[in-house]
């Protein structure tokens, strides 16, 4: 079981209080999608579950443990940033071996896993090439495969696809949504795209300054916007 849940979660940097008092609820398998305008604290939060950023008060839990100071590496999770800095110097299976390796996981083991994630990004012709050779969402797959061979119980996206074209955002998008039927894992993806987050998410939190304004299905948001808010940032195309 891998259930997310946040109960009065805040974080201040300095006196400046940035996540207001968050409570949400994230089943397991779930897909959820956090929206709201740049700086609200998407990121903030996100790093904070990944253990990435400490929580100023408020409780996390993953699948029923509190993880609040629980080290990153030992959270079940696995995160996938925009800029997917690759290891420049190694191939792209070595790429996707190497956190396996430092972890000392076995040889036999690390194959297997990244074999495994190589066909479901459908990489196996790339895993020899190195990262300056790859296309921008080829780079991005790696990066991805490099979650996925960590068997996380949650994935952590924090805009993933912002740096890709417009056509590649949408063929990105569309393996995402392949790559979480396959893996039924629960995933928690950061976005400023109203696309992205109507088509992914089978919930959305939308954020305004620190606080939650409003979570639901993609489709009741849209018929049903709490506030202008909302509206506005579901509703309409901005
Ligand atoms: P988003 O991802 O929604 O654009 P962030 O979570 O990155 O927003 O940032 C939320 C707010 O917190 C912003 O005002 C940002 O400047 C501030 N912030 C983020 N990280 C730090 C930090 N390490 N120190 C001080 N302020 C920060
Ligand atoms: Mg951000």
């Amino acid at each position: 079981m891998a259930d997310v849940r946040l109960t009065e979660i805040r974080k201040s940097f300095g006196a400046l209080e940035i996540i207001k008092g968050v409570d949400l609820s994230i089943k397991t398998g779930e897909f959820v999608v956090f929206v709201g305008p740049s700086g609200c604290g998407k990121s903030t939060l996100l790093r904070m579950i990944a253990g990435l950023e400490d929580i100023s008060s408020g409780e996390l839990t993953i699948g029923g443990t509190v993880m609040n100071d629980v080290d990153p590496s030992k959270r079940g999770i696995a995160m996938v940033f925009q800029s997917y800095a690759l290891y420049p110097h190694m191939t792209v299976r070595e790429n996707m071996g190497f956190a396996l390796r430092f972890a000392g996981m076995a040889k036999d083991e690390i194959a297997r896993r990244v074999t495994d994630a190589a066909d479901i990004l459908e990489l196996g012709p790339l895993m020899d090439r190195k990262p300056k050779a790859l296309s921008g969402g080829q780079r991005q797959r790696v990066a991805i495969g490099r979650a996925i061979v960590r068997n996380p119980d949650v994935f952590l996206f924090d805009e993933p696809l912002s740096n890709l074209d417009a056509e590649l955002r949408v063929h990105m998008r569309v393996e995402i949504a392949k790559l979480h039927k396959t893996l039924k894992t629960t995933i928690i993806y950061v976005t400023h795209d109203q696309v992205e987050a109507m088509t992914l998410a089978d919930k959305i939190v939308v954020l305004r300054a620190g606080v939650v304004e409003q979570v639901g299905a993609p489709l009741d948001l849209y018929d049903n916007p709490n506030n202008t808010f909302v509206a506005g940032f579901i509703g309409s195309p901005r």
